[in-house]
């Protein structure tokens, strides 16, 4: 019977690997991963613009990759540090612990930024710009689990003009993270990375490509007359560089650069070319994806985030910005095919969050909207508070819509918190523009609607976010009446693109609803690595074949 049964087995494992197919002990894995981030790309831009895009960029992924069409940010804030963070660890606030662009830790009452680190210095700068690590990130990245699972053969480098959007997607392992030092124009990194800069970086910026740029001006790609997606140059929705008194092309970059800094260059089309140089540079000096291994490159284009918050999703500068970018992305994908060979990498492109149009535009069109300020409730709370409980300086901020209660004072003063906590509620749902607010310690069951419940809880961290969420009407935002911003739950917000290209990848398209967490068990099905140790997405079954 034992032997009738090996028999059987051998036959099966025949069966099932024929000579040459490709069985367990075959894996075929990408020589390069590229994961490309687009700060702040509305997924509506990849048709928006399609007419006007190049054949070899965004045209070219969506002919010839696999597009998550329904791809939605499952949490709250829907903020850069949380979009990159979930991209590259497949997990949610509650669980990586990113609670923000900035966050306070409940237990010491300190408000830090995400990547803050003061154990580590610069390198490539003396500021505290480089005084960066990925130590609040409580989880692995797809990066870190591709280092373990090729006992750190396989090389992982991340790059962005934002610090947070080049270390959190590299996670703990990463060879290197590379950022924009807006004080001297460099490429830096922190000591947490290594102790000094490698020769081809210090080569880069010793050419001082930022100015090289930034000394072409800005004038628009195309006669400003077929621009024709965007409201007219000059609308009060947007706001002006530096001193100008409106924000219309040709916009004077090379003077801007005197006046303003290199920083500038993060609000002009060119700090995304800036990016893309800085990751082939990168390539071809790293030799990514010419060893044995499988590298990992990260790259995240935050240009188009400040030219966002700037002008708006229906300005020329926006519409200018995508047209070059699409350029940009078609020029770096034909470098990738020379450099690593068209079939040996595997390309994904997506956004850390997307955007909302500017209120005023909004109002113009009868559509409701409005600015929320923040600062004014802080103060509000604050009074009613004093009064009705006598506790000073009850709130210690309101920040990623949410209160932030001050914990060690109510302490101090034996408040009775959940008093306090129903007062502010009560208070803030009096507002029209307000259509929720709840305590977080009772979200699981608050009258919210469950697709709403379910992306607060995924972004409550108990020990780094807020005591009272707010859910702001659709329209209304935390922010200025000029340029826009994000970071409600809203499908403007939430909804962004997401395109894999290259090996492995078939060629087609889904509406399911995808969540932005199912990105990196989708790289870990691929590559035949253990998904992050946070991670709480599935791999997209329709593109893994
Ligand atoms: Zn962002």
């Amino acid at each position: 019977m034992k032997k009738a049964f090996l028999t059987l087995c051998a036959a099966f494992s025949l069966f099932a690997h024929p000579a040459g197919a490709v069985g367990p002990n075959d894996i075929e894995r990408p020589k390069l991963v590229v994961g490309i981030v687009i700060d702040q790309m509305r997924w509506d831009y990849l048709y928006r613009y399609y007419d006007k895009y190049t054949e070899g960029g965004f045209k070219r992924m969506l002919n010839d990759g696999f597009s998550c069409e329904n791809t939605q940010l499952n949490y709250v804030p829907t903020v850069t540090a949380i979009g990159h963070t979930s991209i590259y660890t497949g997990s949610v606030p509650a669980i990586h612990g990113i609670a923000g662009n900035d966050f306070i830790v409940r237990k010491s009452g300190k408000k830090i930024y995400c990547t803050d680190d003061n154990r580590v210095n610069g390198v490539g700068t003396n500021l505290p710009a480089g005084k960066m690590s990925p130590q609040n990130l409580l989880v692995t990245t797809i990066g870190d689990e591709l280092r373990l699972a090729t006992n750190f053969g396989a090389k992982v480098i991340s790059i962005s003009l934002k610090d947070r959007a080049a270390i959190l997607p590299g996670g703990h392992t990463a060879n290197a993270a590379y950022w924009f030092d807006s004080h001297n124009g460099h490429w830096i990194t922190s000591t947490y990375y290594m102790n000094k800069l490698p020769e081809w970086v210090e080569n880069l910026n010793r050419t001082n490509p930022a100015r090289r740029l930034l000394e072409k001006d800005w004038n628009t790609l195309y006669p400003i007359g077929q621009y024709t997606q965007s409201t007219a140059d000059d609308t009060p929705y947007e706001k002006p560089f530096g001193k100008a008194k409106k924000a219309v092309f040709p916009i004077p970059t090379s003077q801007l650069l005197k006046t303003e800094g290199y920083g500038v260059i993060r609000n002009t089309p060119y700090g995304n070319t800036l990016t893309l140089q800085m990751a082939q540079t990168a390539v071809i000096n790293e030799k990514l994806g010419q060893g044995n291994e499988t590298d990992m490159l990260a790259v995240s284009c935050s240009a188009t985030d400040y030219i966002g918050h700037q002008f708006g999703p229906n300005a020329i500068e926006t519409e200018d910005t995508y047209l070059r970018l699409d350029q940009d992305l078609a020029d770096f994908l034909s470098f990738l095919d020379k450099q690593v060979g068209k079939e040996n990498y595997t390309l994904f492109l997506t956004a850390d969050h997307a955007a909302a149009h500017n209120v005023r535009f909004m109002n113009d069109h009868d559509i409701p909207a409005g600015a929320w300020n923040h600062q004014n409730v802080e103060a509000t709370l604050d009074s009613l508070v004093k009064a009705d409980f006598q506790v000073e300086d009850a709130v210690r901020a309101v920040m990623n819509y949410q209160v932030f209660l001050n914990h060690n004072q109510l302490k101090t003063a034996k408040a009775n918190i959940k008093h306090i906590k129903e007062a502010i509620v009560n208070h803030l749902q009096k507002d029209d523009e307000v259509a929720y607010a709840v305590d977080l310690n009772e979200i699981a069951t608050s009258p919210l609607p469950s697709p709403i419940r379910e992306r607060v809880i995924n972004g409550y961290h108990n020990k780094r976010s807020g005591d009272i969420q707010i859910v702001l009407a659709p329209g209304w935002y935390e922010g200025e009446e000029q340029g826009t911003t994000h970071g409600v739950w809203c499908p403007y917000d939430a909804h962004i693109p997401l395109i894999f290209i290259g090996k492995g990848i078939p060629h087609g398209q889904t509406v399911r609803e995808i969540h932005i967490t199912d990105i990196a068990p989708t790289l870990a099905a691929l590559l035949k690595i253990q998904m992050p140790n946070g991670c709480v997405g599935t791999p997209i079954a329709e593109m893994v074949k």
